[in-house]
């Protein structure tokens, strides 16, 4: 059996977890994953801010979903309405000058919802909303190749992923993407990194429904055919963490290092920095007592960090 390890020390389900009467992964997985380290049999991980630094890509695409929608009311237009509009813009998208806000809608949400988002800025500065809407269509058009791997500041992976999903890998954990970006989108990431090899399955903003309704967590699973009682998911925003625990995953832990500020993570979460504080161990389902000491450097697969060599 496998097991997910923090800082050396190693992790059990959350407290509460099991309780509230949802049985998503039976009562097999809950009572494994309550009592003692959980086992683990695979791991979804967040892509944006997770798996991938997108803070650069995402500054530069919505500074310049501002400057199109602001061409777009009226050149020649009322100061006033064109400031009102460029705070509103701002605000919505999370737009400030210590960079992107990890919680904004820029930074978690999927491109309907910033098209929304965009169309109600419009409204709120006195547009009807079928103009506000064309309007906000067109400027997305026009900035979406700002968006993904064809950017200019293609998102490159998070310090030390690349070794993580090697030792995930050799552990025999499977893993899936679970993110609100578009199926092409995540290929690419994984593509573009050598990740691919690594991942069983994919849920994306393509698929019903996305996330963060916990069934988006049901329906990967059901992809990987996992349990969520035996999975660990991994986010950076409290709406992915928060969808994992009320799906019936055991381990969920929060990811701090994708952003330029701290994403404001529920406390009560584990947090991690660095994926080399993540490290796997191994326990004997008979014996039930694991095999080495778990967390020990000599348990761990491959807990030593190395080079990231996906990293540019
Ligand atoms: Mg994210």
């Amino acid at each position: 059996m496998v097991h997910l390890n923090l800082g050396g020390e190693p992790l059990s389900a959350w407290p509460g977890y099991g309780e509230a009467g949802a049985q998503p992964g039976g009562n097999q997985a809950i009572d494994s994953a309550v009592h003692g380290p959980a086992v683990i049999e695979a791991v979804l991980f967040d892509k944006d801010g997770t798996m991938s630094h997108s803070e650069p890509m995402l500054e530069a695409l919505a500074t310049a979903r501002v400057f199109h929608c602001l061409e777009a009311l009226d050149p020649q237009g009322q100061q006033q309405r064109r400031e009102a509009l460029d705070n509103l813009l701002r605000s919505a998208y999370g737009l400030t000058p210590a960079g992107i806000h990890p919680a904004s809608i820029t930074a978690v949400a999927s491109r309907g919802h910033n098209l929304i988002a965009t169309a109600t800025a419009f409204a709120m500065v006195g547009l009807g909303w079928p103009e506000a809407l064309a309007i906000s269509e067109d400027v997305f058009a026009r900035t979406d190749a700002l968006h993904g791997q064809g950017s200019q500041h293609r998102p490159q992976a998070t310090d030390g992923l690349a070794d993580l999903l090697e030792r995930f890998s050799a552990a025999g954990l499977r893993c899936a993407v679970i993110s609100n970006d578009h199926e092409e989108g995540i290929h690419d990431f994984l593509a573009i990194h050598g990740f691919q090899r690594h991942f069983q399955a994919i849920w994306s903003a393509e698929h019903r429904p996305c996330k963060p309704h916990p069934d988006a967590v049901h329906g990967v699973c059901r992809e990987l055919g996992i349990a969520a009682g035996h999975c660990a998911l991994i986010g950076d925003a409290n709406s992915d963490l928060r969808m994992a625990r009320t799906a019936g995953v055991p381990v969920v832990l929060g990811y701090r290092a994708g952003w330029r500020q701290p994403p404001p993570l529920d406390p009560d979460v584990p947090q991690l920095q660095h994926w080399s504080e993540l490290t796997v161990s191994h326990s004997h389902p008979d014996r039930g007592v694991s095999i080495g000491t778990i967390g020990s450097a000599d348990d761990a697969i491959g807990s030593q960090p190395a080079s990231d060599s996906a990293k540019a």
